[in-house]
């Protein structure tokens, strides 16, 4: 038992005073796995279904689905933080240096219906937009946006991207067929909504440098992987990295996340 003065020099016996073990004690703050501080940091996060889902569904839709309650919360969250939702068409090298911790991207993959049932209606709610990578083909198809959903997602100041036309592997697609890709998804959507796209997204994550080649000579200023991590002053405008928003843990390991450069 350590030995206690009180104020005046007294001895005190009669409190007890723990001896301190310093390696319970201390606070070690987790390394940065990014090498940002936290205002550079930049949050991209990548969405794919939003909806509630039981074992009638299959695994790898399952995988891919953010229950629409730990969607709101996540909205919730990102909110009170005090994070703006920006989007894709408006990122530059200098939205990237002049982030200052404030501004997060919302990315919906592959152009789910229930980003219009689901999503919409709870962003809204927040003044949120988001970014909704189409996959030309399957536009109006079951289970997809309609081209009147995509409308007027457009309307309410979300974005659209190209996710290519049927998303095949452009890594090791020939470079004509990614050409055809590429560029035909574009001519389509723009078309379609009277657009002006320059965002896209991999199917699956997977590019080279041939790929970014095309992407740049078909307009497009951006792109995105599925690479895991936080965007910053360095990234480069063709490799976004982002952060894959699983459907499964607590909202603490969200904000972790989203958080923890
Ligand atoms: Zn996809």
């Amino acid at each position: 038992m350590a030995t206690h003065y009180d104020y005046f020099g007294q001895r005190d016996d009669t409190r007890v005073v723990e001896p301190v073990d310093k390696a319970k004690t201390s606070i070690t703050k987790p390394k940065s796995k990014s090498n940002l501080t936290l205002s550079e940091a930049m949050p991209i996060l990548m969405y794919h279904h939003i909806k509630n889902t039981d074992k009638s569904i299959n695994a790898l839709e399952r995988g891919l689905s953010v229950p629409v309650p730990m969607f709101e919360e996540q909205m919730q969250l990102i909110h009170d933080l005090g994070f703006e939702t920006m989007l894709m068409k408006d990122m530059t090298d200098e939205t990237l240096k002049a982030n200052e911790g404030k501004k997060l991207v919302i990315t919906f993959d592959d152009g789910y219906e229930d980003i219009y049932t689901e999503a919409f209606p709870i962003m809204k709610q927040y003044g949120f937009a988001g970014v909704i990578y189409l996959i030309t083909n399957d536009i109006n198809k079951k289970g997809y946006l309609s081209e009147k959903q995509i409308s007027e997602l457009i309307d309410a100041g979300f974005e659209i991207g190209s996710h290519t036309l049927s998303h095949p592997n452009l890594a090791s697609a020939g470079i004509y067929y990614a050409q055809m890709q590429i560029e035909n998804s574009k001519k389509n959507l723009d078309a379609m909504f009277e657009y002006n796209v320059t965002s896209f997204c991999y199917p699956s994550g997977k590019y080279n440098d041939r790929v970014v080649g095309l992407l740049k000579a078909a307009g497009y200023t951006n792109a995105v992987t599925t690479v895991e991590g936080f965007a910053g002053p360095k990234s480069n405008l063709y490799t976004l990295p982002r952060m894959r928003v699983r459907g499964t843990g607590k909202l603490a390991d969200f904000a972790y996340k989203i958080l923890s450069n």
